[in-house]
C-alpha cells in the first residue's frame, strides 16, 4: 500500500514470506507469514523504517493479522 501525501509518503514492503496455516477469510488462498517493512520517506529520502510480522494472503494480499 503506498499512501502518497504532499511531502511524506510511506510504502510497505513484503521483504520475505513463508507459507503458514491457515487460509484468508476473502478468497479463501493460502496464508503466509510475512517479514514486512514500513518505509516513511520525506522528499523522497528515506527517513523511517520500521520492521513487523504479519499474516498475510498470498492471493489477494489482505492483511490477516500483524504483529506490531
Ligand atoms: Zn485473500
Amino acid at each position: 500500500m503506498v499512501c502518497f501525501c504532499f511531502l511524506v509518503d510511506q510504502t510497505r514492503k513484503v521483504k520475505r514470506s513463508k507459507p503458514a496455516a491457515g487460509t484468508c477469510s476473502r478468497c479463501g488462498g493460502g496464508a503466509s507469514v510475512a517479514d514486512m517493512m514500513t518505509q516513511t520517506r520525506f522528499c523522497f529520502v528515506p527517513f523511517y523504517w520500521k520492521n513487523w510480522k504479519a499474516i498475510i494472503c498470498t492471493f489477494c494480499g489482505a492483511m490477516l493479522k500483524s504483529y506490531r
